[in-house]
């Protein structure tokens, strides 16, 4: 059985550190990677300090990691679309039915039977998943993509998960030109929020709370930088958003951007903060507005999203770090310190 180097959380409090783990030989359908970036996600703080219990109660140890690029060496002999030595990425899933309606519709997140990079029941091996802070991972033909060869792959690593999460419900709701978007909470899903809304034609406003990001966000694609906390400039924009995007990590108050939507809009979250929000239902009423929310997103749809980033040039602005210092990166992600994504580059596991 092949070990890989890793680094993983051995409890909810415990600080991640080195681990060795095992990864299969690759079968038929299997596509082996090394791994050389992997993106630093919200959700891998939430996993690593079991903040999801309730949903998705994490199991130990834990290796996060769902935003991954590398390169491959080695495939299984029913292996059609990849060859050693392609450049890949692999998102939040690893594995689906394929038969189910989700899957048949391309929304393989949904399929009842998905199995996600990390912390899901590994049909293989037996135990969990193990994630990308590693150096390397088999995953089934199926789940990996192509990455585009003009793309920066410690830019593109984020991609896999931060990009397909605001690209899908971007598309889904019909954000193009002509609509007035927001973006609320500018960290690794909002700034690739902004620049796929821009770069699909929208008006864009990026609501935040930090006033030290204003001129990124313009530099990133807004047009306009409203600081959340000014109550004077929230007013002006009252009822006036075709789509709203909710990208924020910790509990406040969505009703302030509800009444920001206009007739027939909708807000979207894809921020997952375990406490319930409160809903003021009035405030839904009044405009026939929606709220909803958002996963991911399909294979076919993530690639579709890898494609428009290599026509357009877009990658995730990221600052690279050894492994080494993945702890302190959690702490500055939960300061909103990181501009705007950690990218881990897997080198670092070398040593
Ligand atoms: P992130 O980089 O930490 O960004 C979150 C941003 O939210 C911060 O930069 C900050 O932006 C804002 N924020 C943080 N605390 C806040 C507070 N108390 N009140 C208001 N705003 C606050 O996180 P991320 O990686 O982008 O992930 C964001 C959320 O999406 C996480 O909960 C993650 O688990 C979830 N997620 C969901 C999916 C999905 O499929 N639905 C996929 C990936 C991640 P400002 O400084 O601009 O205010
Ligand atoms: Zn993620």
């Amino acid at each position: 059985m092949p070990h890989a180097k890793a680094y993983a959380a051995q409890s909810g409090t415990s600080p991640l550190a080195a681990h060795t783990i095992n990864r299969r030989e690759p079968t038929a359908d299997d596509v082996q990677i090394e791994i050389l970036f992997c993106g630093v996600c919200h959700s891998d703080i939430h996993q690593a300090r079991n903040e999801w219990q309730s949903v998705m109660p994490t199991v130990y140890p834990c290796v996060p990691g769902h935003e991954i690029v590398g390169r491959v060496t080695a495939v299984g002999s029913s292996v059609k679309r990849f060859k050693k030595g392609d450049t890949v990425g692999v998102g939040c899933l690893v594995d689906s039915e394929g038969s189910c309606p989700a899957c048949k519709a391309n929304l393989e997140q949904f399929c009842p039977g998905a199995t996600f990079t990390y912390n899901a029941p590994d049909k293989h091996l037996g135990g969990v998943t193990y994630g990308g802070y590693s150096d390397s991972i088999v995953v089934n033909e199926r789940f990996v993509l192509s990455v585009p060869s003009n793309l920066d792959l410690a830019g593109a690593a984020p991609l896999l998960c931060a990009g397909i999460t605001t690209y899908s419900p971007l598309k889904h709701w019909g954000v193009g030109p002509g609509k007035k978007v927001g973006i609320v909470g500018l960290g690794g899903l909002g700034h690739m929020g902004v620049k796929f809304a821009r770069a699909l034609g929208a008006q864009v406003v990026v609501f935040t709370t930090s006033a030290n990001k204003v001129d990124d966000a313009l530099r990133l694609g807004a047009h306009e930088v409203v600081i959340s906390k000014d109550a004077e400039a929230m007013k002006k924009h009252a009822f006036s958003f075709d789509f709203i995007l909710d990208c924020v990590s910790a509990p406040h108050d969505i009703n302030a951007y509800l009444a920001m939507l206009t007739v027939n809009g909708n807000l979207t979250l894809v921020g997952a903060p375990e406490q319930p929000f409160p809903i003021a239902g009035f405030g839904l009423l009044f405009g026939r507005k929606s709220l909803s929310g958002s996963l991911i997103g399909g294979l076919k749809e993530t690639q579709e999203m890898l494609d428009f980033c290599g026509k357009h040039n877009i990658t995730s602005d990221v600052e690279v770090i050894g492994i080494q210092q993945i702890n302190e990166a959690y702490e500055r992600v939960l300061k909103a310190d990181v501009k705007y994504r950690f990218s881990i580059d897997m080198a670092s596991l070398k040593g």
